[in-house]
This record gives C-alpha cells, sequence and structure tokens, in this order.
C-alpha cells in the first residue's frame, strides 16, 4: 500500500509531498506551529544572559537565568517539586561551561574546591565535546544538563546531598514528562543520597532543616512504595518538638494517605504500636536505620 496518497503527480511537480495528515488542516498545523514559537519566543523574553567566569578553565562565558519576577508558581508536589506557569527555572538551574565540561547546579558552580579542578580536567573535559543549545530550554534539555552535573559531581566525589540534589531534580524532569519509570529510578538514587547526607552532613542541606529532610525521606520512601518506612519517618517528624507547623502537616497528611490507601487495618494498628514504642524508648527499634538515626 503506497502511503502517499498524492502519488502519481510527480510528474506535475508535487513531488515534496509526504507525510500527509488529511484532516489535519495546513493552516491549523501552521498556527500551531507559530503558537509554538510565539510561545518560545515568549520565554525567551522571560530570561537574562549572566556573565560567569569559569572556576575550572578561567573562560567567561554567559549562562541564562531567569528574571525572578517572571517566577509564577502553579503549585508544589508533596516532594517539594514546584510546579511553575510561564517559564520553568528548574530548565536553566545548571551552569555549563562549553570549554571545559565543567557543569553544576548554580548554587554549587563557585564551590568546587581547587585540588578537585584537576579531576574535572582529567575526566571531563578531555572527553568534552562542546554543545549548542538554543535561545530557550526544555524539559529534554534540562535532563541532558542535570544528567551532566551529576556526573561532574561523581567526578569530584561531592558529598551525597549535591549527587542526591542532582537525582531528585532528574526524576521532577522525568515527571514533567509522565516518564514515570525513570522517575522511580532517579528518586530511589535521591533517596539514597539524601539518607546518607542525613546521618552523615550539616544542616541546612540545600536549605533544608533537619525535620523537613526527616519529612523528604519519608515522602520519597512512600513514592517508592517503601511504606512501612514511610511511616517510621512520618512519625518521627509527628512527634518531634520544634518542627515547623507545615512540616509536621505534610508529615501527618501523608501518614493518613499511606494508612487509608496502602495498609491493611491489621497492619495499621501493628504500626502504631511500633510507632509508639519506638518513640517512648529509643534504643528498641529493630530498623537498623532508626538506631543509626538516634547515634
Ligand atoms: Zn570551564
Amino acid at each position: 500500500m503506497n502511503d502517499n496518497i498524492f502519488s502519481g503527480l510527480e510528474k506535475l511537480g508535487f513531488n515534496d509531498i509526504i507525510n500527509v495528515d488529511l484532516y489535519n488542516d495546513i493552516k491549523t498545523k501552521k498556527e500551531k506551529s507559530s503558537d509554538n514559537s510565539k510561545k518560545i519566543s515568549k520565554q525567551g523574553s522571560y530570561l537574562y544572559n549572566k556573565e560567569i567566569i569559569c572556576p575550572v578553565c578561567n573562560t567567561a562565558f554567559k549562562a541564562k537565568a531567569v528574571k525572578t519576577s517572571s517566577y509564577r508558581v502553579l503549585s508544589r508536589d508533596t516532594d517539594f517539586f514546584t510546579r511553575y506557569a510561564v517559564i520553568n527555572p528548574y530548565f536553566y538551574d545548571i551552569w555549563l561551561c562549553n570549554s571545559c565540561g565543567y557543569a553544576s547546579m548554580k548554587v554549587d558552580f563557585f564551590k568546587i574546591k581547587s585540588y578537585k579542578i584537576n579531576e574535572i580536567k582529567t575526566s571531563i573535559t578531555s572527553k568534552w565535546k562542546p554543545r549548542e543549545y538554543p535561545e530557550v530550554y526544555d524539559v529534554d534539555i534540562a535532563i541532558e544538563r542535570y544528567k551532566l552535573a551529576l556526573l561532574n559531581y561523581y567526578v569530584i566525589e561531592s558529598v551525597a546531598s549535591k549527587k542526591a540534589m542532582a537525582c531528585l531534580k532528574i526524576a521532577w524532569m522525568y515527571r514533567l514528562k509522565n516518564d514515570s519509570k525513570n522517575e522511580l529510578i532517579f528518586l530511589g538514587h535521591a533517596l539514597t543520597g539524601i539518607e546518607e547526607a542525613f546521618f552523615k552532613e550539616d544542616f541546612p542541606i540545600y536549605g533544608m532543616d533537619r525535620y523537613t529532610t526527616m519529612y523528604l525521606i519519608g515522602e520519597l520512601n512512600h513514592k517508592l512504595s517503601n511504606y512501612d518506612k514511610a511511616l517510621l519517618w512520618f512519625s518521627k517528624v509527628i512527634v518531634q518538638p520544634g518542627v515547623k507547623y507545615k512540616i509536621k502537616e505534610l508529615a501527618r497528611d501523608q501518614r493518613e494517605y499511606i494508612k487509608l490507601n496502602y495498609l491493611s487495618e491489621n497492619k495499621i494498628e501493628s504500626k502504631e504500636n511500633e510507632n509508639e514504642k519506638s518513640t517512648k524508648d529509643h534504643s528498641i527499634s529493630k530498623k537498623n536505620f532508626i538506631n543509626k538515626f538516634f547515634k
């Protein structure tokens, strides 16, 4: 079967009519594509260039930045992913030096220690092929840039929280694409790193205090279907004095959500007893990570 319904007209000069979608008007298509380019040029107007000097190779380059006046928050997910209208600041979170391939989240960009610079030169720059990016970034570009930053963090053996935060943001980008398989893979890596950071690093971690981090560990466990662990972490947040009201509320809400949706009545009871027991006596929990927590 010939897919080209206009075959036979080539000799009349119409040899470039391929992939015809007969009932989708050319005009509508053109409008759609012009709508799209309008959207892109509108997004471009929310951006400006920031002059940066690369701490690895000293080259000056321009990083795209979102004008703070153009942030429009739509909503926040339970693991702190913020959804934005108009333009997505996460897309511009990574600064990348196109000369040497050094990349990181912008808050970390200048924090690279001088003795790590050679590691970037050896493991990144030696292989780096410069890449031209369009004026306006999309979710796929964001994923590529976050992954490049993650590779940089890995190469210079950054602390767990940096790698974890990059993984968390990659997971969020996959969420935007409704790619739950990859989202869960990166949420898993994020959880591993945030748990390690919780026990080893000083707070705040990327702006999160101890209890906010505990809540996030609970919520990542929840998203990864580790309901028992999630409940334990939420309970710890709920019973601690001095926790921000908003975080306590979130922990309560998510605990209720898990109980209602995933646990049978018997299981809830035993879970409640376990939680009560472990809040009364810190040393009796059988769970290793709880023991670690109270060290
Ligand atoms: Zn550089």
